[in-house]
């Protein structure tokens, strides 16, 4: 691999960090093993003096680590229902795990980790143009088992991002302008709730929690099993382009942005990365739903106004242009494997009419001075489009009303008292600049244990409605993690 690929790769998260960790474990006693044992749980379960433990339990990112008693692999509904049910009577607490990318690792932390992997069907309906989809995929099969029959549903770039986590907190990636988030294509969702029933929850039935799953449903409700999605027919060809910048004119490329990023067309979506380390250190990399010579002519003025060193254009299939923005291999797209490595991050949601010159200097100065144990770069993900055309009350995915997000992305390479600085000069940095700058929103998928004031950056005003359901669906609190509902 390339120095410039191997940064890519840096950049886009799948950044490949061996790592050994040492697990403290909280054992259970042997009594409440004997009967977790008994609870007709047909699936594996891994206990700490398993070989396989550390292993299972190392997510994507280890700056974090809990120490689970038992991972459960559901082998199918029944098992999810018989855990929920044996956790229940043990007076044990159960998180759910999918992907296993929570920034903050809440997917272990637990008494019982649920592990969705094996429920991994995808069903899909030609006729109806849905599928029915397991709640343990991760995107990357999922983009490709959906190309095959000519179909796509929007989703992120990280093809090891797991389905559940992904769409109940939102999931933005380069299709969303033209087909809103992952939530926003949900039909219906099958979850088991805390007494171990398995419930449907969609616009006809339980429509209070198919509400506030759609943003706010990683493991505040329930276990969920599976997602009905409205499928998207593949364009013949998209064209991906990638724009190079010179960083010094970014007040220039930030003014076309302000100006045309909520009117351009919403057949295009677009993520920049800042990172002034980089050989690349502006780069604007995006997807048009269409061919080359009507994605160069919809750009033009955009190109005109933020005026790229170097554009470059690649009409191919939607699948390829998945592989592409994964900055992975096609084999990787298709099976994709676990990346662990140590990051903290930030979530800045803009409203319009964007960053004043000041707040992009500011980003551009701390991603500058960054000591080299702790190398940060910022994504711009541009919003508008499908994403804000539904209302802010439709779903519990709030943010409806952002000219676009930006992600501040802290690699922690450095010992524990160096990686402890870095993490507390970010967070000083974020608690500041939202101040400075008047910046609400956060994004829940990003999600941040320093964030002061969650309930109301991740949800604004749709968080009370979010707990009325919580006590209507899980009134004990049953499913929780320090920032669930
Ligand atoms: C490398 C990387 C790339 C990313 N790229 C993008 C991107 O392009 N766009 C974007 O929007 N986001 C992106 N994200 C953020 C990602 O969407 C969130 O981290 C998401 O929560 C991960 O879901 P998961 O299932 O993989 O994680 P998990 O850690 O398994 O789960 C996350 C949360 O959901 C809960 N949960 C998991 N499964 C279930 C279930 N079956 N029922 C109920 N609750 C459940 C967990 O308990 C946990 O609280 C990225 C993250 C990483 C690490």
């Amino acid at each position: 691999m390339s120095e410039s690929m191997f940064k890519k790769v840096f950049l886009r998260f799948c950044l490949l960090f061996l790592l050994i960790i040492v697990v403290k474990t909280t054992p259970l006693k042997k009594s409440k093993k004997n009967i977790l044992e008994s609870c007709h749980i047909k699936g594996q379960i891994v206990y700490p003096n398993n070989s396989k433990y550390t292993q299972d339990v190392t997510s994507e990112n280890t700056r974090v680590t809990f120490n689970p008693a038992a991972i459960v692999y559901a082998s199918n509904v029944e098992d999810v229902q018989n855990t929920v049910k044996c956790a229940k009577s043990l007076n044990l607490t159960i998180t759910a795990r999918s992907g296993g990318h929570s920034y903050e690792e809440y997917s272990i932390f637990g008494d019982i980790v649920l592990d969705v992997t094996n429920l991994n069907q995808i069903d899909i309906n030609n006729n109806t143009k849905t599928a029915v989809i397991g709640s343990g995929n991760r995107l990357g099969p999922i983009y490709y088992k959906l190309s095959q029959d000519g179909f796509f549903i929007p989703a992120g770039s990280c093809p090891s991002v797991g389905i559940s986590g992904h769409a109940l907190g939102g999931g933005i990636g380069l299709y969303a302008r033209k087909f809103g988030t992952a939530s926003d294509n949900i039909l219906s969702i099958d979850i088991v709730n805390a007494n171990g029933s398995l419930i449907t929850a969609n616009a006809n039935q339980n429509e209070d929690l198919f509400y506030a799953l759609r943003g706010g449903g990683s493991n505040s409700y329930g276990v969920v099993t599976s997602f009905t999605f409205k499928l998207h027919p593949t364009p013949p060809k998209v064209t991906s382009f990638k724009f190079q910048y010179d960083l010094s004119k970014i007040q220039t490329v930030f003014n076309a942005i302000n100006k045309l990023g909520l009117t351009i067309t919403d057949d295009m979506t677009f993520s920049m990365v800042m990172d002034p380390s980089s050989d690349t250190p502006l780069e604007l990399d995006g997807v048009y739903q269409g061919i080359k010579k009507n994605a160069q002519k919809d750009l033009e003025n955009f190109i005109s106004l933020s005026k790229p060193t170097s554009t470059n254009f690649f009409e191919e299939s939607l699948f390829s242009s998945v592989v592409r923005w994964s900055f992975e291999s096609v084999n990787e797209t298709m099976k994709p494997t676990h990346h662990p490595n140590k990051f903290k991050a930030k979530s800045f949601l803009i409203k319009p009419p964007g960053l004043s010159s000041k707040g992009i200097q500011s980003i551009k100065n701390f991603t500058s001075k960054t000591p080299k144990d702790c190398p940060t770069f910022a994504i711009f993900d541009l919003f508008g489009g499908a994403i804000n055309r539904v209302a802010a009350d439709e779903t519990a995915f709030v943010h409806r009303n952002i000219l676009y997000g930006i992600q501040l992305y802290m690699g922690l390479n450095g010992d524990s008292t160096t990686n402890k600085k870095c993490v507390d000069q970010i967070n000083n940095f974020g608690t500041n600049y939202q101040k400075s700058f008047n910046i609400t929103n956060s994004y829940q998928n990003y999600i941040d244990k320093d964030l002061d004031n969650w309930q109301t950056r991740y949800y604004g005003s749709n968080y009370q409605k979010l707990v009325s359901v919580k006590k209507k669906f899980d009134p004990d609190n049953f499913f929780h993690f320090p920032q669930s509902i």
